[in-house]
């Protein structure tokens, strides 16, 4: 079991909160602290997200975001082959789901819970709704916005830095796209 805590990483969480000037909104969109057991119960929705993707050949990404009462509010997945729309990751259709069920863009006290480390694009969308903390599985070397290629979510010069929290369940996150491409091959 992989655990959430073996990498080494800068703790976002901890900076975010120490004199964070840039995030005057900071407090009130406090999210629920991590509880790692209901990571995991978050993220295994997310995989079961995910893994509905692989029936239109999208690439098995998924996300869910739960309130700071802990209900899920919003789920997303992979839909980019399915519209052909290059946009239509899980945290961009979650985060949609997600302030049309508040009425609001803005995303306090929420939680987003996505398989594959946020790309540049989903990270800027996380930052712009002002999510207080994102859980994600795997790393992606490729594309990562949190911290692999980019680190937007802690980019002291944003206005809003999430806490982040890393490779929850990452082993079954990377199995899933590891199958995947291995059975187009
Ligand atoms: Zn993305």
């Amino acid at each position: 079991m992989a655990s959430a805590s073996n990498r080494p990483r800068p703790d976002h969480a901890a900076a975010a909160s120490g004199g964070d000037k840039a995030s005057p909104d900071a407090g009130a969109a406090r999210a629920p602290g991590a509880s790692p057991d209901a990571d995991e119960r978050f993220m295994r929705l997310a995989i079961e997200q995910a893994e509905l993707a692989i029936a239109h050949g999208d690439v098995p990404v998924g996300a869910v975001i739960a309130d700071e009462r802990g209900d899920v509010i919003a789920t997303g997945h992979n839909e980019r082959e399915l519209r052909q729309d290059p946009s239509a990751h899980a945290e961009m259709i979650a985060l949609r789901a997600a302030a049309a069920h508040i009425g609001h863009w803005r995303l306090l006290g929420t939680t987003l819970y996505v398989t594959l480390e946020p790309c540049a694009m989903c990270a800027g969308a996380i930052v712009l709704a002002r999510v207080p903390r994102v859980v994600y599985g795997t790393d992606d070397p490729k594309a990562g916005a949190a911290g692999s290629v980019l680190d937007i979510l802690a980019e002291p010069r944003l206005n809003h830095r999430p806490s982040v929290t890393a490779g929850v369940l990452q082993r079954e996150c990377a199995a899933l796209l590891k199958d995947f491409f291995a059975a187009r091959r």
